[in-house]
C-alpha cells in the first residue's frame, strides 16, 4: 500500500494519476483534509482517508497498512514544522518502511525562509529511524506560468530576482520523480536535489512569454521591499508577498539555480523546458 498526502493539490493529484498509471488502485491511498475533494481518486478505487495534519488525533489511522508514504508539504506557512511532526509521528506508528518527502533544493544550505521549515522537517524524518528518501524540489516552471494573463495584459512581469537563475522544471516532472522512487528499489535514506535541465533568469522567462505570444512583455526588476508592496495590493497576505520577495532575493544569491542531474536522471529523461511551459500555459 502506498500512501500520498497533499493528494487533493497540484502536485499530489499527478503523482496519484501517474502512480495510477503503474500500479492498481487498490494499492494506492490517498491522505487528504477534504475527503470531498478527492471523490474522483475514491471512482478509481483509491481509499480515501481524511486526515489534517494539524490534528494529530485525525492521523492515527490515516496511515494504518502503508508500506510506503509520500508526505507532500503542506502549505500553511509557519504551520509546517508541527504539522509534519504530526505526519512523521503517525507514519512510525503505523509501522510504514519508507518515507518520502518533498523538500527544497538545498534545504541545507540556502538562505531562503522557506527552507527552515523544511530543513526542520528533513531532521525530524531522520531523527525518526523511517527509512526515507528526501526530494529536494527547485521551482516549479508552473509558478511562473500560471498567471501570464497579468503579464500579458500588462506586457511586463514583476519581481526582484535581477539576473538570477532559476532550474525550473514542471510540476508533472517532480510528480514523475517521486513516483519512480516510491517505485524503484533505489537508496534509502538519501537525498535528491531536483530541479531542470536548463535554467532561465525573469528577463529570459518574459523574452518567452512575448516570442510565442507576439506581445510585449517585459521584466520588470524591484527592490524586494517594493515587490512585496506591490504583491500585496494584488490582494496577497502579507506574509506570502514577503515569502515571495524573499524567494526573489534567494534567487538573486542562485540558491533556486543548480547544475545538478538528479532529476533527470530519476525519470530517465530530459525535464520540461521553459519554451513547453509557457506553450502550455498560453494553450490553457
Ligand atoms: P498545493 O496545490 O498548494 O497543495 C498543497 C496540498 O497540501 C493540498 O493538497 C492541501 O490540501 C494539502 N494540505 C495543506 N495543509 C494541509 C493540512 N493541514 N492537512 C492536510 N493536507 C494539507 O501545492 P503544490 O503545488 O501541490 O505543491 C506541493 C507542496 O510543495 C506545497 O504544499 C508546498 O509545500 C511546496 N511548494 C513548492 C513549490 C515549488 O516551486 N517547488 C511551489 C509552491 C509550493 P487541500 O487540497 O485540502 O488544500
Amino acid at each position: 500500500m502506498i500512501v500520498i498526502t497533499g493528494a487533493t493539490g497540484h502536485l499530489g493529484r499527478l503523482v496519484v494519476e501517474q502512480l495510477l498509471q503503474k500500479v492498481s488502485a487498490q494499492e494506492v491511498a490517498v491522505v487528504v483534509r477534504n475527503v470531498e475533494k478527492a471523490s474522483d481518486f475514491a471512482r478509481l478505487g483509491v481509499q480515501v482517508r481524511a486526515g489534517d495534519y494539524n490534528r494529530p488525533e485525525s492521523l492515527t489511522t490515516a496511515f494504518q497498512g502503508a508500506t510506503k508514504v509520500l508526505l507532500i508539504s503542506g502549505n500553511e506557512l509557519g504551520k509546517r514544522t508541527e504539522q509534519h511532526k504530526n505526519v512523521v509521528a503517525a507514519v512510525k506508528a503505523s509501522g510504514a518502511k519508507f518515507l518520502v518527502y518533498t523538500s527544497i533544493l538545498g534545504a541545507d544550505t540556502a538562505q531562503i525562509s522557506l527552507a527552515t521549515e523544511h530543513l526542520a522537517t528533513e531532521r525530524v524524518i531522520q531523527a525518526s529511524g523511517i527509512p526515507y528518501v528526501i526530494l529536494r524540489n527547485g521551482w516549479y516552471i508552473e509558478n511562473y506560468t500560471e498567471n501570464l494573463g497579468s503579464a500579458l495584459q500588462f506586457g511586463a512581469i514583476a519581481g526582484s530576482a535581477g539576473v538570477g537563475k532559476i532550474s525550473a522544471a514542471a510540476r508533472a516532472d517532480y510528480a514523475a520523480a517521486a513516483v519512480a522512487v516510491l517505485l524503484q528499489e533505489g537508496p534509502t535514506n538519501h537525498i535528491y536535489e531536483l530541479a531542470g535541465d536548463s535554467a532561465f533568469t525573469m528577463s529570459e522567462l518574459a523574452g518567452e512569454v512575448a516570442r510565442q505570444s507576439g506581445k510585449t512583455v517585459v521584466y520588470n526588476d524591484l527592490p524586494s521591499e517594493q515587490y512585496a508592496g506591490l504583491l500585496k495590493s494584488f490582494g496577497l497576505p502579507g506574509p506570502v508577498a514577503e515569502m515571495l520577495a524573499d524567494a526573489d532575493v534567494a534567487i538573486t544569491r542562485g540558491e533556486l539555480e543548480t547544475s545538478r542531474r538528479d532529476l533527470q536522471q530519476l525519470i530517465g529523461r530530459e525535464t520540461t523546458p521553459l519554451a513547453a511551459g509557457v506553450a502550455a500555459a498560453l494553450r490553457a
